[in-house]
């Protein structure tokens, strides 16, 4: 383990955290309070158009009422656009304006990447062609060939993808105006010292995009964890748009509940809890034992 842990929480307030989200929560704190680290909060609120009025001060209440207090204070990714434009500055030619729409990307037939974004066939990459306006801001990434990333997932173990082949030359900033994730995401990391991600699986076809900016940006990458995503009976992830609940406990037992159930679905092995005190307690070496038993740290 790391001699120094920042570990971060970072919703996207699209909605009210449901038990999807609950997991990814649980997951990162635990392991923070294990190391015997901080765990930040960041509300991910980049993509402003998405947001949803009221719903990341819902989720900061959830997780107090859970138990679940942040360290410092909660880094709100809508107030950075300045830090954004001054990382993005740094990458030089390494960033190019790109006119095509999604229509033409899809039309280019490379298919989509893991993630489901369509893979962007590098149409602008030597200009914008007559005709065209800049939309979207993207960064070109290696040829195939040179473009294998690797990276070890604390619980998956070695985790390759290929930029070229499964990205692509990825958005930066988007074509609406708003930064894009994957670069909100690395700087804030970086900034906020985070050396642990602890994040759903669904996250990790992003992740060597992510490196591959921490890279070009000259930041160091942190650990990186994934825990499964929650699915519906119908085997979707639990999201908004898959009609998940939102979490509102009505009580001390009601909360208890929710937090076992984000821990089974972490595959913890613990005894029921009669109070709040007793799941924390009990909560700290479950996950110490998880990790032993699956992680190859
Ligand atoms: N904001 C992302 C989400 O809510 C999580 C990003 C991350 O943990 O890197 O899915």
């Amino acid at each position: 383990m790391a001699d120094r842990y920042i570990g971060r929480f970072a919703p996207s307030p699209t909605g009210p955290l449901h038990a999807g989200s609950l997991v990814a929560a649980l997951a990162s704190y635990l392991d923070a309070k294990v190391a015997g680290g901080q765990w930040l909060v960041r509300i991910e609120d980049v993509d402003e158009g998405r947001s949803v009025a009221g719903a990341a001060e819902s989720a900061l209440a959830l997780l107090k009422t859970l138990g679940m207090q942040w360290d410092g204070d909660v880094l709100w990714q809508s107030r950075r656009g300045d830090v954004y434009q001054a990382a993005f500055d740094r990458l030089g030619a390494l960033a190019y304006p790109c006119g095509c729409n999604r229509r033409e990307i899809a039309d280019s037939r490379l298919g989509t990447a893991p993630d489901g974004s369509a893979i962007y066939p590098g149409t602008c990459r030597d200009g914008l062609a007559a005709g065209k306006t800049a939309r979207s801001l993207r960064l070109r990434v290696p040829p195939a060939g040179q473009d294998e990333i690797t990276f070890q997932d604390r619980f998956a173990g070695a985790v390759t993808q290929h930029l070229a082949l499964d990205a692509g030359d990825f958005v930066l900033k988007r074509g609406d105006g708003y930064w894009a994730y994957q670069l909100a995401v690395v700087v804030d990391d970086f900034e906020q010292g985070v050396t642990d991600v602890v994040r759903g699986a669904d996250l990790i076809d992003s992740t060597a995009r992510q490196i591959y900016l921490q890279r070009v940006l000259g930041m160091p990458t942190p650990r990186y964890l994934h825990v499964p995503v929650v699915r519906n009976a119908l085997g979707e992830k639990l999201s908004k748009q898959t009609g998940a609940t939102a979490l509102a406990p009505l009580n001390e037992d009601d909360a208890v509940a929710m937090l076992h159930t984000a821990a089974q679905a972490l595959g913890m092995r613990m005894g029921p809890s009669s109070s709040m005190a007793q799941f924390w307690r009990d909560a700290l070496p479950a996950w110490a034992r998880l990790l032993e038993v699956n992680g190859t740290d």
